[in-house]
């Protein structure tokens, strides 16, 4: 599927109302508006069980601004693919990397076909971004994907994201999947990673179980497995971290994160020669 205007495949037959999906629950965590009543009891339900939980969406929304914002106007990349993209919300991936560098190309990748639904009506006028309804596990796919391919050069950098996706990747297959994306890169591109962490805290594996459970994925990874994923790519300082330590716009204290804080980290690596 891509971008095309035609809209008589409205309801996608793929959509299930009755049951939450993730781009949905997270959208209603965010405060937004595309998402259903079951949905929102999903949100609510995980929000009484995990303190903090919807600042940790607040905070994975913030590192994503900064991490593009850094990767368009400091890294000078102009080609993003954001893989487990999210329904629109405010400043997406396009409105901050065109908000640097106006020519810079994004294609939005996602499972739920919402999410094609909705980028469709946002990008009308913008030639320089594309959506894509795609299984992000399936990289053979998604990198022959015609809407992609033809879009962006990956003779040249590129930024890769799987930002707040990553802990939807099973263990099993997480690796070679994120490895089949980094192949892929040409020297000077950059990899853009958060997940939900394991670090210990008892909240970390609450929050993946109960998601889990709800929506048949999710696992927290150490910050080892994390960094593990960004393969022989160099971190860009300050590594990986939790989200709101990654180039705070603020100074903030690491001895002092609220339980919200502690639930995600965000790494950006280059890949070198
Ligand atoms: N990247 C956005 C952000 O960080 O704000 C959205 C993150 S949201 C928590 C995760 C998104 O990944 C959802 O929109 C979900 O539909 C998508 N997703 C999960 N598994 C996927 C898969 N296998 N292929 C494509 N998209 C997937």
């Amino acid at each position: 599927m891509s971008d095309n205007p035609d809209r008589t495949d409205w309801p996608p037959a793929e959509l299930d109302f009755g049951k939450p999906t993730i781009a949905r629950a997270y959208d209603a965590l965010l405060g937004g508006k595309d998402n259903f009543e079951v949905d929102r009891q999903l949100a609510d339900y995980a929000c009484r069980h995990i303190p903090g939980l919807q600042e940790s969406a607040i905070e994975n929304r913030k590192v994503l601004v900064r991490g593009v914002r850094y990767l368009a106007r400091e890294a000078g990349m102009d080609q993003f693919l954001d893989l487990g993209s999210g329904l629109p919300t405010v400043q997406n991936t396009h409105e901050v990397a065109q908000g640097e560098n106006p020519d810079a190309k994004v294609v939005y990748v996602d499972i739920d076909p919402m999410v094609l639904v909705h980028g469709r009506a946002l990008l009308a006028n913008n030639p320089n971004t594309k959506v894509v309804t795609g299984d992000v596990a399936q990289p053979e796919r998604i990198l022959r994907h015609p809407d992609i391919t033809g879009f962006l050069d990956f003779g040249r950098p590129v930024v890769i994201m799987l930002v707040g996706m990553l802990h939807y990747l099973s263990p099993e297959d997480c690796e070679s999947v994120v490895s089949a994306y980094r192949n892929v890169m040409a020297p000077g591109s950059h990899l853009f990673m958060t997940s939900l962490v394991d670090t210990g805290l008892p909240a970390q594996q609450e929050l993946a179980r109960i998601t889990r459970e709800s929506l048949d994925k999710c696992w927290a990874r150490t910050p080892e497995e994390i960094e593990h994923h960004f393969g022989d790519f160099e971190l860009i300082e300050p590594g990986v971290t939790y989200t709101a330590l990654w180039r705070p716009d603020e100074p903030v204290d690491p001895d002092d994160l609220t339980p919200g804080e502690q639930l995600g980290m965000a790494g950006i690596a280059r890949k070198n020669g």
